[in-house]
């Protein structure tokens, strides 16, 4: 077996008969049997005939959290049978989500794209062509290669949605010297990753809920969420060992419906709730003073906020106390509409728990509010009061937990700034401005040679898709639109090229997350290639073993690469060739040899152990638990005592360790201080002061700030079963998951007049939408809540999405004004699969995205999700899933949030504070103005 920690399957199989009967399904094939794994044929009973199989890992492909797949192949016709967890991967531990087996409806969909297309028509006109591969790199390389002759780098942009790899393309857009990364993470998770970076460098939470004793979930991880499977498999662990659980949600969700305690306050309230709780912690004298003495910049606080008093540690336990005595539990009832005691008892868990108090905060409130990442900062703020930071039980920085490997050789960084994806106006935003770029494009009035949107759907899933129309038909903003996908989505429809790349099973990849306190990474491969080859064929490339003509995107970055700089003569290709053979470009064997053999410790020794080299043992498990470098790190005495302080400004990592008081000097944070951050300088000194310390800050949804009439809008949550886009394309998923109805309060209803299952009308500033009513005691009055995960739409018959998930949409267009009204909704056709034919749902739902405008959070950057709306019922010429959208309307709002921007520069004239995370980072230069 190889190494790997927490990996053991839930129930311990004997060696001789790992599972007792083929009704014991929880137990997975162990790894000595992966080569003939034998079952009964469930398709065969009564019968009792044998199937062989061969077991192939590979990495899951339908959400971030990287879980570990087995896949099954019938060894007599080489068929791929199913999916299931991979019992060695660290992460998952042979468990899986609905989404993983589903991988195999998306291998099987009977309307994939098989083959490159090339646009013939005008954009979006529906009219495509089947092309060669070879065609379209030619013609996308020699634009590219046009682009950066004439030194308009900026004018290449790669736009990621799901990256699925830690590392390939980063290093590829490095080696182009382009600042062309852009990703979603703005309509994602912005808001909260700015409110963990401020206080201790790091940009997400890791919980530690192995030993936990209480669990504070602003989040759903029991269903959803970052890490959803990884996580809620030890979430239920933890809950089964005795530690409680608090799930803080304006909406009964699945994961509030497992808690001891579920709180339901107004959306954008909640940092006032945590602020009340560290108030209570604070009254009590129930926190770790020994841990904030020691970890927080509690001297620079005082001194900046009471200069020229005492300085001591207990003046500044006072002015701490003080600082959050305004909330009290009256006014957090009365802010967040909840009951007074509310505070009161999470404030007794978590002096009960102390440093086993662990929790997650993602999407949820902080991606839906203006000052959602204060929630982050309101939050952690808890567990600096119980010393629960980096302790077994208790909440770990993210990169403690996340390992990314590298190959040997590594592109200089740009000198590059790209605007339109890092604009001046939004200095501290974590990160790419990314749902901006139409507006940013027009302002600025620019032009991109070369568009990749790679599993990214903008049209669909991003606020004020009619905008992202808009700018994709116009070719004097975008020359060539190229989409990357496994599947057709909406944004696809307005593409000059759709490439067709890899499912879970048709591509690599090298992934590793943030699932627990530990450290693996996973290796996505493409399984038909991998059977092959264990079968003695030798195969080159991916692209011939999957399906069609679908190849994956490794391969082809670095084919693009050789059309770019095909003589080697612009530096580039240097990056992507081999060793072995120079001047030929570098196999993916070769690529991955040279990481797994050089840049992972311990993995060149597990793989001898099994008599296999690096590679070979990562094809083989899948998966690998990289040596942990243990929790509490910021206490590792730094080697080299004496180290002094770099200045805050001129280096990514700043301080080289924290001198204490016993006079040794300890690893610390990666924060200008060295020092967990109550107090940021950072803010302050980019004109946030107001915003320095942890704060309250009251949302646009707040119910003090609605009109006569309106409510709040709760559009952010997913389902359990479904992932944005390529999870249209999984029929059993579908089956479960199709309707994203209005959730309405009983006593909202009775006021409005909205009738369960009947239409309403939701207005937002730039349009409406009109979904069906779900009468629930499930959301709070006077919100309404609507999912994000459903309301497909396609303009064209046999193309441009799923029948199975999308509505045949037609749209009437004037002056910026928009009506999309469904056709034809979803029903029964016949395909090369005959479960096509049995669909029995009708509807597609609605895709409310389109009808939101851009709100950017001025600190963040984040899209500010929730929406001030009216709710009526439907009209006589309503129908359902119509949206009406008015992109002037649209600009309107985006110069009003735009207003509240303040823009660099910043101290010494910088674009951005240098400690701060970017992506693709630049050089050091690149950040002045
Ligand atoms: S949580 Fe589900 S969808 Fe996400 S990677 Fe794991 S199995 Fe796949």
């Amino acid at each position: 077996m190889p190494d790997h920690d927490q990996g053991a399957p839930r129930s311990e199989p004997s060696p001789e008969s790992p599972r007792r009967g083929p009704w014991e399904l929880e137990v997975a094939p162990p790894p000595e049997q992966w080569d003939d794994w034998v079952e009964l044929d469930a398709s065969a009973w009564p019968e009792r005939r044998e199937r062989h199989l061969q077991c192939i890992p590979t990495i899951c492909f339908n959400c971030e959290s990287a879980c570990g797949l087995l896949a099954c192949v019938d060894k007599s016709d080489g068929s791929l049978v199913r999916f299931e967890g991979n019992p060695v991967h660290p992460g998952s531990r042979g468990r899986t989500c609905a989404k993983g087996p589903a991988t195999l409806n998306q291998i099987r969909d009977p309307e994939r794209i098989l083959y490159p297309l090339k646009r013939t028509g005008p954009r979006g006109s529906g009219q495509f062509e089947r092309t060669t591969w070879q065609e379209a790199l030619q013609d996308i390389g020699a634009r590219i290669r046009a682009a950066f002759d004439a030194g308009r780098h900026d004018g290449v942009m790669y736009h990621v949605g799901r990256p699925g790899d830690d590392h390939f393309v980063n290093r590829m857009l490095q080696a182009w010297g382009t600042d062309g990364h852009n990703s979603h993470t703005n309509v994602c998770s912005a808001s909260a990753r700015l409110g963990y970076a401020l206080w201790m460098g790091a940009d997400r939470p890791s919980p530690s809920y192995d030993g936990t004793r209480f669990m504070l979930l602003l989040s759903s991880h029991l269903e959803t969420g970052h890490y959803f499977n990884p996580h809620a498999q030890r979430i239920m662990d933890a809950k089964q060992a005795g530690a409680r659980l608090a799930v803080v949600d304006t909406r009964l969700s699945n994961t509030a419906s497992h808690a001891d305690l579920w709180i339901s306050p107004w959306p954008g309230s909640e940092a006032a709730l945590l602020l009340g709780v560290a108030h209570e912690l604070l009254r009590r004298g129930d926190w770790n003073r020994d841990f904030v003495r020691r970890w927080v910049n509690w001297q620079e606080t005082l001194a900046v906020c009471e200069p020229g008093g005492k300085g001591d540690f207990e003046r500044f336990a006072a002015w701490l106390q003080a600082q959050y005595a305004e909330y009290t539990p009256a006014f957090v009832a009365t802010e967040c509409r909840i009951p007074a005691d509310t505070g009161t008892r999470l404030a007794d868990e978590i002096a009960a728990a102390g440093t086993r108090f662990t929790s997650h905060l993602w999407r949820n409130t902080a991606s839906g509010n203006l000052g959602g990442w204060q929630v982050a900062r309101a939050l952690f703020l808890l567990h600096v009061l119980s010393g629960s930071v980096g302790t077994p039980g208790g909440l770990n920085p993210n990169v403690w937990d996340k390992f990314v490997p590298k190959p040997s050789l590594d592109p200089p960084a740009t000198g590059r700034w790209n605007e339109l994806i890092w604009p001046r106006q939004y200095p501290l935003s974590h990160y790419e401005m990314s749902f901006l770029l139409p507006h940013l494009l027009r302002e600025q009035d620019r032009k991109l040679e070369v568009y990749f949107t790679r599993v990214y759907n903008p049209v669909w899933t991003n606020p004020d898709g009619c905008s992202w129309i808009e700018m994709l038909e116009d070719e004097a903003r975008v020359g060539c639109h190229v989409a990357l996908t496994p599947t057709w989505s909406e944004t696809a429809q307005w593409a000059d090229y759709v490439l067709p790349t890899g499912h879970a099973s048709e591509r690599h990849d090298l992934m590793s997350q943030e699932t627990h306190a530990g450290t693996w990474i996973g290796f996505r491969q493409p399984v038909e290639r991998e059977r092959r080859r264990r079968n003695g064929e030798t195969v080159s490339t991916t692209l011939g073993t999957n399906p069609g003509e679908v190849w994956e995107e490794a391969e082809f970055w670095i084919a693009l690469t050789r059309e770019i700089d095909p003589d080697g003569s612009r530096g580039i290709m240097r990056y992507f060739e081999s060793k072995t053979h120079p001047g030929q470009p570098v196999t993916l064997d070769e690529y991955y040899a040279d990481i797994f053999d050089h840049a992972v410790p311990g993995l060149p020794a597990a793989a001898a152990a099994h008599g296999l080299s690096a590679l070979e043992y990562m094809r083989r498990f899948g998966a690998f638990a990289v040596p942990y470098a243990g929790q509490e790190r910021y206490e590792k005495i730094v080697a080299g005592a004496g180290a002094t302080a770099a200045a805050a400004s001129s280096a990514p990592t700043p301080v080289s360790g924290v001198e204490q008081e016993d006079g040794t000097r300890r690893t610390g944070f990666k924060t200008p201080s060295g020092k967990l951050e109550l107090y940021s300088p950072t803010l302050s000194a980019w004109g946030f002061a107001e915003h320095a310390l942890p704060a309250y800050v009251q949302s646009h949804v707040h119910w003090r700030n609605l009109g006569d009439g309106e409510m709040t809008l709760l559009p952010t949550f997913r389902l359990p079963t479904l992932v944005h886009t390529r999870t249209g394309n999984a029929k059993w998923l579908q089956e479960i998951s199709h309707t994203n109805p209005l959730w309405v309060n009983p006593r909202d209803a009775e006021r409005l007049g909205l009738v369960n299952g009947e239409l309403a009308r939701v207005k937002t500033r730039i349009g409406y939408f009109v979904p069906r009513v779900w009468v629930t005691e499930g959301i709070h009055p006077g919100v309404v809540a609507c999912s994000h995960h459903v309301g497909r739409w396609r303009m064209h018959r046999d193309i441009g999405g799923a029948k199975q998930s999308t509505a045949l949409v037609s749209i009437e267009r004037q002056d910026g004004k928009f009506l999309l009204r469904q056709k034809q909704g979803v029903g029964p056709f016949s395909s090369s699969d005959p479960d096509t034919s049995r669909i029995w749902w009708q509807e597609a739902g609605v895709n409310q995205n389109l009808t939101f405008p851009v709100q950017p959070d001025p600190v963040s950057g984040m899209h500010c999700w929730h929406q001030k709306v009216r709710v009526e019922p439907a009209g006589p010429d309503d129908r359902f899933g119509d949206i009406s959208v008015d992109t002037h309307a649209s600009r309107a709002v985006f110069h009003e949030w735009l207003a509240l921007a303040r823009p660099a520069p910043g101290p010494e004239g910088l674009r951005r504070p240098l400690w701060l995370n970017r992506p693709l980072r630049p050089k050091p230069e690149a950040y002045r103005l």
